[in-house]
């Protein structure tokens, strides 16, 4: 094991070399000419000349040393199975799956759009395209008709890939019905759908354009597809970002680039070796789900759990109980699930046998102290790993990297760059790069992004350009619009989104920072602050509070005192400037259906705008209930 820092360097002083050595991690038809051709800043293109397969590269070239190993765990608590594919069952099911899009026509290029629940036919789905060269398209399960028309209209596919229903705590949510509207909402008609029934939800297939997964798959179970080798620069899919401050942004990925980054991550970032279980609790539908559910554990070599369902259904415990029964070795969730895990039974945590896992990595929103306490407490011990990333980069920007050398972590930090990555932070005023130790400035990254990273916005280069590049002296930079600082030691702590500050009679300060203060009341559960309009100071916070018990804060009087004693909080940690206007008691925040405060729609509410894109909201009547009081 060599040092980190040496790593890090070689990856950039010595960009070309260093990718080329990692490019040996996956299988090449063709071997690259060109390892990074950056002449046409900021579009890079990875690995130019080479020739490779995604689905290759996860599924058929393990078929050699595990073809009877494990490869896809499907587990739902929703409709109580439990199915285990091996490598050898995964590639006779993806080429099954093949076939049925083959006979529909679908060829290299062409878009396929998947709209399904957390069932292991969605990953023969995925993987089933990148084996024909199609681009695949996933929208998440929970968008309904207007958020999913958006979507097929803008990656016009040929096919769409659903089922009849998902299933939410027990209970059938019937898909069919949003897909046939959403349809109906599109300018763009895909020429055929897939339909997996799943007998949750009764429906009426559409004539000579549905077609039933389970008869097609009949007519195919010995049929040989073999993978069409693409060009490294072939897009392998499109995927849309959360939503969290503004329109969804179509990222577009690469083949070569993408399968090489995560191949790589696996070593270095989260130690999976080939022939253990990743488990990962995101959905399909995001990019967690598709670098760590999907495709990097199967490229690794690794069995990959997919669950379907609640985390604490039938109880707080289950994720916990299939650490032991499946081995898990590397573990990915989000800080918002163990939020939801911290209100059980902590006895939960200390019930099952976790001797077999390494590391708990978390990601997607700031890992408040008092989760990542809690959840290094319950583990005993267990590396829990904070990383940073984008739907944009496709895997980590900051982490600790223990495959490359072991690493403390500091609480309220996602770690280092990771190799590859060129971090800056940036001057939002001047442009000018901040290299001393905590200085707070934007977090970009200099061009060219590396491997993995998205190429452009499907159908929109001008949107790429416009808006994640800017010219800093002398330097071409992408934009995260997220702050940072890093200390002394190259670590980074992530303060909000640039979009998320406010100016109060002059002092910026960071909604985060001021969240993190009224979090730490013994009765505040999560919190939204925002800066509203004011005609004397510019602009003062507002702050919404989830209380934990909401008993206590039931009439005006209480719920007086506790706004009282979050305002002397503030006063006390940050001084008076940053003390919220108003502290305001609701029973849950608005929030993206990938679990973020939407802070952007909390603010227009606040300032009687119109809240713009609210397709990515999850429960309107968390905005609703803020209407209300402001108005009230
Ligand atoms: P949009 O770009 O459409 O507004 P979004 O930025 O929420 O939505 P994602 O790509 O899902 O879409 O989220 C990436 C963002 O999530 C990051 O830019 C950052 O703000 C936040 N984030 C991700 N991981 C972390 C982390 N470990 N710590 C703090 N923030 C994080
Ligand atoms: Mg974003």
């Amino acid at each position: 094991m060599g040092s980190f820092a040496d790593f890090h360097a070689r990856s950039i002083n010595d960009r070309d070399a260093f990718w080329a050595e990692q490019a040996k991690l996956v299988d090449w038809k063709v071997q690259p000419q060109q390892i990074c051709d950056y002449s046409n800043p900021p579009f890079a293109k990875w690995f130019v000349g080479g020739q490779t397969n995604l689905c290759h590269n996860a599924v058929d070239r393990h078929l050699v040393d595990r073809a009877d190993q494990p490869a896809l765990i499907f587990v739902s608590t929703e409709t109580d199975q439990e199915k285990t594919y091996t490598f050898r069952d995964l590639h006779a099911e993806v080429q099954r799956m093949a076939a049925i899009l083959q006979d529909l026509g679908v060829v290299k290029g062409d878009r396929v759009l998947i709209y399904m629940p957390m069932i292991a036919e969605a990953a023969f789905a995925m993987l089933a395209c990148v084996r024909l060269g199609a681009i695949h398209s996933v929208v998440f399960g929970g968008f309904a008709s207007h958020s999913l028309a958006t979507r097929i209209e803008d990656a016009s596919p040929k096919v769409i890939i659903s089922a009849d229903a998902g299933s939410r705590g027990g209970k059938g949510v019937p898909y069919k019905p949003l897909l046939d509207e959403a349809i109906n909402l599109s300018a763009h008609k895909p020429a055929n759908v897939i339909m997996v029934d799943r007998k949750l939800a009764a429906f009426t297939p559409v004539a000579s354009r549905d077609v039933d997964y389970a008869t097609e798959r009949a007519k195919h179970m010995d049929t040989v597809v073999p993978c069409e080798w693409v060009d490294a620069t072939h897009s392998s899919y499109t995927l849309y970002t959360s939503g969290t401050t503004g329109k969804p942004k179509g990222v577009q990925r690469d083949t070569g680039g993408y399968t090489v980054a995560l191949a790589a991550s696996m070593p270095h970032i989260f130690q999976g070796k080939p022939g253990g279980t990743f488990f990962c609790t995101s959905d399909i539908g995001w990019v967690v789900g598709h670098s760590y559910i999907i495709y990097g554990p199967l490229i690794g070599g690794m069995a990959t759990i997919m669950y379907e369902g609640l985390p604490i259904r039938p109880d707080g415990g289950i994720w916990w109980s299939l650490v032991e029964k499946y081995k898990v070795n590397v573990m990915f969730s989000a800080p918002t699930a163990i939020r939801v895990l911290k209100k059980q039974d902590p006895a939960l945590l200390t019930k099952y046998d976790l001797s077999s896992l390494q590391a708990l990595f978390l990601a997607g929103e700031p890992l408040d102290e008092p989760t990542a306490k809690w959840i290094s407490e319950g583990l005993n011990g267990k590396a829990i790993i904070d990383n940073y990333w984008q739907t944009e980069t496709g895997w980590p920007i900051l982490s600790i990297c223990n495959g490359v050398e072991k690493a403390p972590s500091k609480f309220g930090s996602p770690g280092k760059a990771i190799y590859g990555y060129n971090v800056k932070l940036v001057d939002d005023q001047t442009g000018e790069e901040l290299t001393g130790a905590n200085q707070k400035g934007v977090l970009t990254i200099e061009g060219p992004l590396p491997p993995g990273n998205l190429q452009t916005i499907w159908g929109d280069d001008e949107r790429f350009v416009k808006t994640y590049w800017k010219t800093v002296p002398n330097k071409l930079v992408y934009s995260t619009f997220d702050w940072a600082v890093r200390d002394e030691d190259g670590y980074f702590f992530i303060l909000g989104r640039t979009d998320d500050v406010i100016n109060v009679a002059g002092h910026r300060l960071g909604t985060r920072e001021i969240e993190e203060s009224i979090a730490s009341h013994p009765n505040v559960a999560e919190v939204a602050v925002v800066g509203v309009a004011d005609a004397l100071k510019g602009q003062v916070a507002m702050a919404f509070a989830v209380l934990k018990d909401p008993s206590k804060a039931g009439t005006p009087a209480d719920a007086l005192k506790h706004e009282g004693e979050i305002m002397k909080l503030v006063d006390e940690q940050l001084g008076a400037v940053a003390r919220p206007a108003r502290v305001r008691f609701v029973a849950l925040l608005p929030k993206t259906r990938s679990g973020k405060l939407l802070r952007r729609a909390i603010q227009a509410v606040c300032e009687a705008r119109d809240p713009g894109d609210l397709t990515t909201m999850d429960d309107p009547g968390a905005l609703q209930q803020i209407k209300d009081l402001v108005t009230g």
